[in-house]
């Protein structure tokens, strides 16, 4: 009888042990991207056998929903705060046209901005375009953490991964704001590098081209920082690749007709390119 108490008494505390081990592990593991929430990166034409590789970093205005609303009405989370307007719809349809790998990330650049260092101050940001993010500002070191780990890291992977087939060009596809700080912008689109002004003049000369009555600058309304960039300063300078960051005017892009016009023309533009380089 007192060996059956205490076998009855082994397999509760081993049953006991399992079930806390278990708990624990769901707690500890309590991933920040759930079943139903979107998958952080698509890659689209990932095999195809092509000279160049497109990013579009700030595609997406989702949010784990572990994380709410991250504080923000739903106005300035679907306005240029929130995400790129129609840089998503340019960038499919070009990769679609070139048949070339495209790499898009998902979630909203108020969660974690995908094109900036991990973990500087503006990977995780405060604020933008002056409405604060409560969400960013309460978060913790682990809490930061983990988001790098479950949206940057898996996009960043993915270009790695794109990147170990030898390539000779990078673009990034952006969309901006028309106006900023009462200042509005008057270019239809802005082509940035630091490194690569052969690769922009291109693109402009072949766009101005087809289009003389566009308004197109190189490196506005903004530059490529080490500080406020990742892809253009970690791969496309780093491998020495012919490279751009187009930035496009979101009014410019915001409907589906803008759109194709817009991935048409830089897809006819970006041929071109390829078609001269050595
Ligand atoms: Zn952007």
């Amino acid at each position: 009888m007192k060996l059956i108490i205490q076998s009855i008494i082994e397999h509760l505390t081993l049953g006991f042990l399992f079930l806390y081990t278990h708990f624990m592990n769901q707690v500890l593991a309590s991933p920040l991207i759930g079943k139903t929430d979107p998958s952080p990166v698509e890659v689209l034409h990932g095999n195809k056998p092509s000279d160049m590789v497109l990013v579009c970093e700030h595609a997406g205005r989702a949010i784990p929903k572990t994380l709410g609303s991250l504080g923000v009405s739903a106005e300035v989370l679907n306005s240029h705060r929130g995400w790129d307007i129609g840089a998503e719809m340019v960038a499919r349809q070009i990769a679609n046209l070139l048949e070339a790998p495209l790499v898009i990330q998902h979630y909203s650049r108020l969660v974690i901005d995908c094109n900036r260092p991990p973990l500087t101050p503006q990977s995780i940001p405060f604020e933008s375009d002056h409405a604060h993010i409560p969400a960013n500002i309460a978060a913790c070191q682990s809490e930061k953490a983990d988001r790098v780990k479950a949206i940057f890291d898996p996009m960043n992977a993915a270009i790695k991964r794109l990147f170990e087939t030898p390539r000779r060009a990078a673009f990034s596809i952006h969309s901006f704001t028309p106006e900023m700080d009462g200042k509005s912008r008057p270019w239809q689109a802005g082509f940035l590098t630091r490194a690569s002004l052969g690769t922009a003049e291109s693109l402009i000369t072949s766009i101005a081209k087809r289009h003389p009555e566009l308004e197109l600058a190189i490196n506005a309304p903004y530059t490529i920082d080490n500080e406020t960039d990742w892809f253009i300063p970690h791969y496309a300078e780093t491998l020495g690749l012919a490279h751009c960051l187009i930035e496009i005017r979101n009014d410019q892009i915001d409907h589906p007709e803008g759109a194709k016009f817009w991935a048409e023309l830089l897809a006819e533009a970006i041929t071109e390119l390829m078609e001269s380089l050595p």
